[in-house]
Protein backbone atom coordinates (compact mmCIF):
# COMPACT_ATOMS: atom_id res chain seq x y z
CA UNK A 1 0.00 0.00 0.00
CA UNK A 2 1.05 3.30 -0.75
CA UNK A 3 0.21 5.98 1.97
CA UNK A 4 0.63 9.66 1.20
CA UNK A 5 -0.50 13.05 2.07
CA UNK A 6 -0.41 16.83 1.32
CA UNK A 7 -1.86 19.73 2.93
CA UNK A 8 -4.76 22.06 0.62
CA UNK A 9 -6.00 25.40 1.92
CA UNK A 10 -9.68 26.04 1.82
CA UNK A 11 -11.38 29.61 1.82
CA UNK A 12 -14.86 30.01 3.29
CA UNK A 13 -16.79 32.56 1.27
CA UNK A 14 -17.64 34.02 4.54
CA UNK A 15 -15.52 34.64 7.68
CA UNK A 16 -17.08 31.86 9.76
CA UNK A 17 -17.44 32.39 13.40
CA UNK A 18 -18.10 30.44 16.59
CA UNK A 19 -18.11 31.67 19.92
CA UNK A 20 -14.51 30.25 20.23
CA UNK A 21 -12.95 32.42 17.82
CA UNK A 22 -13.28 32.14 13.74
CA UNK A 23 -11.38 31.33 10.26
CA UNK A 24 -10.64 33.07 7.24
CA UNK A 25 -8.60 30.30 5.54
CA UNK A 26 -8.14 26.96 6.71
CA UNK A 27 -5.85 23.80 5.84
CA UNK A 28 -6.89 20.48 5.62
CA UNK A 29 -5.15 17.27 4.93
CA UNK A 30 -5.83 14.78 1.62
CA UNK A 31 -4.54 11.34 1.87
CA UNK A 32 -4.30 8.69 -0.56
CA UNK A 33 -3.94 5.37 -0.27
CA UNK A 34 -2.88 3.38 -3.83
CA UNK A 35 -2.98 -0.21 -3.62
CA UNK A 36 -3.50 -2.90 -6.80
CA UNK A 37 -3.42 0.51 -9.04
CA UNK A 38 -6.68 1.74 -7.11
CA UNK A 39 -6.83 5.12 -5.11
CA UNK A 40 -8.73 5.82 -1.97
CA UNK A 41 -8.98 9.33 -0.87
CA UNK A 42 -9.92 10.39 2.51
CA UNK A 43 -9.43 14.02 4.44
CA UNK A 44 -8.46 14.61 7.55
CA UNK A 45 -9.92 17.93 9.45
CA UNK A 46 -7.63 18.71 12.18
CA UNK A 47 -9.41 21.01 15.29
CA UNK A 48 -7.08 22.42 18.18
CA UNK A 49 -10.16 21.92 20.55
CA UNK A 50 -9.18 18.09 20.59
CA UNK A 51 -5.61 18.95 20.71
CA UNK A 52 -5.06 18.26 16.97
CA UNK A 53 -3.28 20.38 14.09
CA UNK A 54 -1.94 20.02 10.84
CA UNK A 55 1.79 18.65 12.40
CA UNK A 56 0.24 16.38 14.84
CA UNK A 57 -2.37 14.91 12.09
CA UNK A 58 1.23 14.68 10.05
CA UNK A 59 2.84 12.54 12.15
CA UNK A 60 -0.23 10.32 13.22
CA UNK A 61 -0.46 9.46 9.35
CA UNK A 62 3.42 8.50 8.98
CA UNK A 63 3.29 6.81 11.83
CA UNK A 64 0.25 4.57 10.44
CA UNK A 65 2.16 3.57 7.43
CA UNK A 66 3.94 0.71 8.89
CA UNK A 67 0.59 -0.58 10.77
CA UNK A 68 -1.17 -0.61 7.11
CA UNK A 69 -0.61 -4.41 6.67
CA UNK A 70 -0.94 -5.42 2.44
CA UNK A 71 -4.84 -5.80 2.71
CA UNK A 72 -7.21 -2.58 2.40
CA UNK A 73 -10.05 -4.55 2.71
CA UNK A 74 -9.36 -5.98 6.31
CA UNK A 75 -10.56 -1.99 7.55
CA UNK A 76 -11.57 -3.31 10.92
CA UNK A 77 -8.50 -5.06 11.31
CA UNK A 78 -6.46 -2.20 10.19
CA UNK A 79 -8.30 0.44 12.39
CA UNK A 80 -7.61 -2.25 15.31
CA UNK A 81 -4.30 -1.61 15.08
CA UNK A 82 -4.05 2.32 14.35
CA UNK A 83 -6.45 3.60 16.88
CA UNK A 84 -4.58 2.63 20.06
CA UNK A 85 -1.52 3.56 19.02
CA UNK A 86 -3.10 7.21 17.46
CA UNK A 87 -5.73 7.49 19.78
CA UNK A 88 -5.88 11.26 20.35
CA UNK A 89 -5.32 11.90 16.66
CA UNK A 90 -8.21 10.74 15.61
CA UNK A 91 -8.58 13.57 12.65
CA UNK A 92 -5.68 11.36 10.74
CA UNK A 93 -7.82 8.04 11.78
CA UNK A 94 -11.10 9.51 9.87
CA UNK A 95 -8.84 10.35 6.96
CA UNK A 96 -6.92 6.34 6.78
CA UNK A 97 -10.75 5.52 7.63
CA UNK A 98 -12.28 7.10 4.50
CA UNK A 99 -9.56 6.86 2.23
CA UNK A 100 -9.84 2.87 2.84
CA UNK A 101 -13.84 2.67 2.34
CA UNK A 102 -13.10 4.98 -1.18
CA UNK A 103 -10.57 2.03 -1.96
CA UNK A 104 -12.39 -0.66 -1.17
CA UNK A 105 -15.76 0.42 -3.14
CA UNK A 106 -13.84 1.31 -6.02
CA UNK A 107 -12.10 -1.45 -5.97
CA UNK A 108 -15.51 -3.59 -5.76
CA UNK A 109 -17.24 -1.06 -8.05
CA UNK A 110 -19.89 0.25 -5.52
CA UNK A 111 -20.25 3.53 -3.86
CA UNK A 112 -19.53 3.24 -0.17
CA UNK A 113 -23.34 3.73 1.09
CA UNK A 114 -23.67 0.52 -0.18
CA UNK A 115 -20.88 -1.13 1.21
CA UNK A 116 -22.61 -0.14 4.21
CA UNK A 117 -25.44 -1.45 3.30
CA UNK A 118 -27.44 1.43 2.83
CA UNK A 119 -29.81 2.88 0.01
CA UNK A 120 -28.82 6.00 -2.42
CA UNK A 121 -28.29 8.90 0.32
CA UNK A 122 -30.74 12.18 0.04
CA UNK A 123 -29.65 13.80 3.40
CA UNK A 124 -31.11 17.00 4.59
CA UNK A 125 -28.50 19.28 5.86
CA UNK A 126 -29.01 22.55 8.31
CA UNK A 127 -27.16 25.55 7.30
CA UNK A 128 -25.51 27.55 9.94
CA UNK A 129 -25.07 30.60 10.08
CA UNK A 130 -22.40 31.59 11.95
CA UNK A 131 -21.49 34.46 14.11
CA UNK A 132 -20.66 38.04 12.48
CA UNK A 133 -21.82 41.40 13.27
CA UNK A 134 -25.42 42.82 12.76
CA UNK A 135 -25.51 43.29 9.01
CA UNK A 136 -23.40 40.58 7.62
CA UNK A 137 -25.82 37.78 9.64
CA UNK A 138 -28.69 39.56 8.46
CA UNK A 139 -27.47 38.83 5.06
CA UNK A 140 -26.59 35.36 5.69
CA UNK A 141 -29.97 34.88 6.83
CA UNK A 142 -31.72 36.45 4.05
CA UNK A 143 -29.61 34.00 1.80
CA UNK A 144 -29.66 30.77 3.46
CA UNK A 145 -33.74 31.06 3.67
CA UNK A 146 -33.57 32.47 -0.77
CA UNK A 147 -31.63 28.98 -1.11
CA UNK A 148 -35.04 27.70 0.72
CA UNK A 149 -32.72 26.14 3.53
CA UNK A 150 -35.64 24.11 5.47
CA UNK A 151 -33.66 23.84 8.87
CA UNK A 152 -31.21 26.74 9.90
CA UNK A 153 -28.67 26.60 12.96
CA UNK A 154 -27.39 29.49 14.27
CA UNK A 155 -24.36 30.44 16.69
CA UNK A 156 -25.38 31.59 20.10
CA UNK A 157 -23.71 32.37 23.42
CA UNK A 158 -22.34 35.52 22.17
CA UNK A 159 -23.55 39.54 22.50
CA UNK A 160 -26.66 39.75 20.15
CA UNK A 161 -27.83 36.26 19.59
CA UNK A 162 -30.76 36.90 20.81
CA UNK A 163 -31.36 40.18 18.38
CA UNK A 164 -30.42 37.83 15.41
CA UNK A 165 -32.55 34.81 16.87
CA UNK A 166 -35.56 37.36 16.73
CA UNK A 167 -34.49 38.52 13.07
CA UNK A 168 -34.86 34.79 11.95
CA UNK A 169 -37.98 33.70 13.22
CA UNK A 170 -39.66 36.91 11.98
CA UNK A 171 -39.79 35.43 8.76
CA UNK A 172 -38.91 31.23 9.32
CA UNK A 173 -40.62 29.10 10.92
CA UNK A 174 -38.81 26.02 10.22
CA UNK A 175 -36.31 24.17 12.37
CA UNK A 176 -34.06 26.24 14.43
CA UNK A 177 -30.53 24.88 16.53
CA UNK A 178 -28.80 26.23 18.35
CA UNK A 179 -25.36 26.07 19.11
CA UNK A 180 -23.65 27.82 21.92
CA UNK A 181 -20.02 26.13 21.52
CA UNK A 182 -19.70 25.94 25.36
CA UNK A 183 -19.91 29.62 25.72
CA UNK A 184 -21.49 29.94 29.24
CA UNK A 185 -20.90 27.95 32.84
CA UNK A 186 -23.58 26.16 34.65
CA UNK A 187 -24.39 29.31 36.18
CA UNK A 188 -24.24 31.63 32.85
CA UNK A 189 -26.46 28.49 31.62
CA UNK A 190 -29.26 28.79 33.88
CA UNK A 191 -29.50 32.49 32.95
CA UNK A 192 -29.48 32.50 29.62
CA UNK A 193 -31.11 29.31 28.17
CA UNK A 194 -34.47 30.10 29.67
CA UNK A 195 -34.68 33.38 27.27
CA UNK A 196 -34.15 31.10 23.86
CA UNK A 197 -37.04 29.50 24.51
CA UNK A 198 -39.01 32.04 23.09
CA UNK A 199 -37.81 30.83 19.62
CA UNK A 200 -38.86 27.88 20.06
CA UNK A 201 -35.44 25.80 19.43
CA UNK A 202 -35.36 22.15 18.14
CA UNK A 203 -32.17 21.62 20.01
CA UNK A 204 -29.79 23.77 22.24
CA UNK A 205 -26.19 22.14 21.73
CA UNK A 206 -23.01 21.95 24.34
CA UNK A 207 -24.92 25.20 26.69
CA UNK A 208 -21.45 24.02 29.17
CA UNK A 209 -18.11 24.30 28.60
CA UNK A 210 -16.26 20.24 27.71
CA UNK A 211 -15.30 19.15 30.69
CA UNK A 212 -18.49 20.30 32.44
CA UNK A 213 -20.42 17.69 31.31
CA UNK A 214 -21.75 16.51 34.12
CA UNK A 215 -23.97 19.48 34.64
CA UNK A 216 -25.96 18.87 31.51
CA UNK A 217 -28.50 17.40 33.56
CA UNK A 218 -29.14 20.90 35.03
CA UNK A 219 -29.48 22.54 31.79
CA UNK A 220 -32.00 19.57 30.57
CA UNK A 221 -34.15 20.02 33.59
CA UNK A 222 -34.96 23.64 33.07
CA UNK A 223 -37.19 21.99 29.62
CA UNK A 224 -36.50 24.55 27.41
CA UNK A 225 -35.26 22.11 24.18
CA UNK A 226 -33.91 19.08 24.08
CA UNK A 227 -29.88 19.55 24.92
CA UNK A 228 -27.28 17.51 22.86
CA UNK A 229 -23.55 17.34 23.35
CA UNK A 230 -20.97 17.67 20.86
CA UNK A 231 -17.55 19.02 22.57
CA UNK A 232 -18.26 16.80 25.39
CA UNK A 233 -19.08 13.84 23.58
CA UNK A 234 -16.19 12.82 21.19
CA UNK A 235 -16.16 8.93 21.02
CA UNK A 236 -17.69 5.64 21.46
CA UNK A 237 -17.47 5.49 25.64
CA UNK A 238 -18.34 9.28 25.93
CA UNK A 239 -21.97 8.37 24.59
CA UNK A 240 -21.90 6.15 27.59
CA UNK A 241 -20.99 8.53 29.77
CA UNK A 242 -23.34 11.15 29.02
CA UNK A 243 -26.45 8.62 29.26
CA UNK A 244 -29.13 10.49 31.42
CA UNK A 245 -27.45 13.83 31.08
CA UNK A 246 -28.19 15.16 27.88
CA UNK A 247 -31.11 13.93 24.57
CA UNK A 248 -28.82 13.61 22.11
CA UNK A 249 -25.25 13.95 21.02
CA UNK A 250 -23.31 15.30 17.96
CA UNK A 251 -21.13 13.08 16.03
CA UNK A 252 -18.39 14.11 13.90
CA UNK A 253 -15.76 12.23 11.82
CA UNK A 254 -12.96 14.24 13.58
CA UNK A 255 -13.59 13.43 16.81
CA UNK A 256 -13.95 9.92 16.70
CA UNK A 257 -11.62 9.00 14.07
CA UNK A 258 -14.40 8.17 10.66
CA UNK A 259 -17.12 5.99 9.71
CA UNK A 260 -16.82 2.92 11.43
CA UNK A 261 -16.45 5.09 14.92
CA UNK A 262 -19.41 7.19 14.18
CA UNK A 263 -21.18 4.17 13.30
CA UNK A 264 -20.25 2.85 16.65
CA UNK A 265 -21.72 5.90 18.45
CA UNK A 266 -24.57 5.83 16.50
CA UNK A 267 -25.62 2.06 18.11
CA UNK A 268 -24.68 2.91 21.16
CA UNK A 269 -26.82 6.32 21.06
CA UNK A 270 -29.60 4.59 19.78
CA UNK A 271 -29.62 1.51 22.28
CA UNK A 272 -29.59 4.41 24.82
CA UNK A 273 -32.69 5.67 23.89
CA UNK A 274 -30.44 9.25 22.95
CA UNK A 275 -31.38 11.16 19.20
CA UNK A 276 -28.01 11.30 17.25
CA UNK A 277 -26.55 14.17 15.19
CA UNK A 278 -23.79 14.10 12.57
CA UNK A 279 -21.84 17.04 12.40
CA UNK A 280 -18.58 18.35 10.18
CA UNK A 281 -15.95 20.56 10.63
CA UNK A 282 -15.44 23.58 7.55
CA UNK A 283 -13.75 20.97 5.08
CA UNK A 284 -13.92 20.04 1.50
CA UNK A 285 -16.25 17.73 -0.23
CA UNK A 286 -14.13 15.21 0.36
CA UNK A 287 -14.39 14.87 4.08
CA UNK A 288 -18.21 15.67 3.87
CA UNK A 289 -18.71 12.80 1.61
CA UNK A 290 -18.43 10.27 4.54
CA UNK A 291 -21.23 11.81 5.78
CA UNK A 292 -23.69 11.91 3.02
CA UNK A 293 -23.21 8.14 3.07
CA UNK A 294 -24.22 7.66 6.70
CA UNK A 295 -26.61 10.95 7.35
CA UNK A 296 -29.74 9.16 6.60
CA UNK A 297 -29.38 7.44 9.63
CA UNK A 298 -29.30 10.05 11.88
CA UNK A 299 -31.70 12.77 13.19
CA UNK A 300 -30.12 15.07 12.39
CA UNK A 301 -27.49 16.56 9.69
CA UNK A 302 -25.26 19.31 9.65
CA UNK A 303 -23.17 18.62 7.22
CA UNK A 304 -22.80 22.04 5.45
CA UNK A 305 -18.92 22.46 6.05
CA UNK A 306 -17.96 22.31 2.43
CA UNK A 307 -21.25 24.43 1.59
CA UNK A 308 -19.59 27.21 3.13
CA UNK A 309 -16.76 27.24 0.40
CA UNK A 310 -19.10 27.72 -2.09
CA UNK A 311 -17.07 27.99 -5.45
CA UNK A 312 -14.22 27.23 -3.31
CA UNK A 313 -14.71 23.84 -2.71
CA UNK A 314 -11.61 21.51 -3.90
CA UNK A 315 -13.37 18.90 -4.58
CA UNK A 316 -16.71 17.94 -6.69
CA UNK A 317 -19.26 14.74 -6.03
CA UNK A 318 -21.88 16.53 -3.71
CA UNK A 319 -24.76 17.17 -5.13
CA UNK A 320 -26.60 20.18 -2.96
CA UNK A 321 -30.49 20.32 -4.02
CA UNK A 322 -31.98 23.83 -3.06
CA UNK A 323 -33.23 23.77 0.42
CA UNK A 324 -29.98 22.27 1.29
CA UNK A 325 -30.79 18.20 0.23
CA UNK A 326 -27.32 16.61 -0.21
CA UNK A 327 -26.88 13.31 -2.54
CA UNK A 328 -23.58 11.42 -4.04
CA UNK A 329 -22.84 12.45 -7.79
CA UNK A 330 -22.55 8.52 -7.90
CA UNK A 331 -19.74 6.62 -9.06
CA UNK A 332 -17.94 3.97 -7.01
CA UNK A 333 -16.01 4.50 -3.37
CA UNK A 334 -16.87 8.24 -2.20
CA UNK A 335 -17.71 9.38 -5.94
CA UNK A 336 -15.64 12.62 -5.28
CA UNK A 337 -12.79 13.81 -7.31
CA UNK A 338 -10.61 16.84 -7.74
CA UNK A 339 -12.10 20.10 -8.98
MG1 LIG B 1 -21.48 22.10 17.80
Amino acid sequence: MKFTWRRQALRPKYRFQTAQGGIDEKETIVVSLEHDGVVGLGEGVASRLYGQSLESTETALAGMRDMLGDDPFAIEPILARVIPRHDAQRAAIAALDSALHDWVGKRLNVPVWRLLGLSAPRVQTVFTIGIADADETRRKVDEALADGYSALKVKVGVDGDLRTLEYIRKQFNGPLLLDANEAWTVEDALRRVPDLAAFRPTMVEQPLRKDDWRNFGRIRDLGVAPIFADESCERPADVIKLNGLVDGVNVKFTKCGGLREALKMLTLARGLGLRAMLGCFVSSSLAIAPGVAIGGLFDFADLDGALLLGENDTFAGIRAERGGVLSLAGGPGLGVRLR
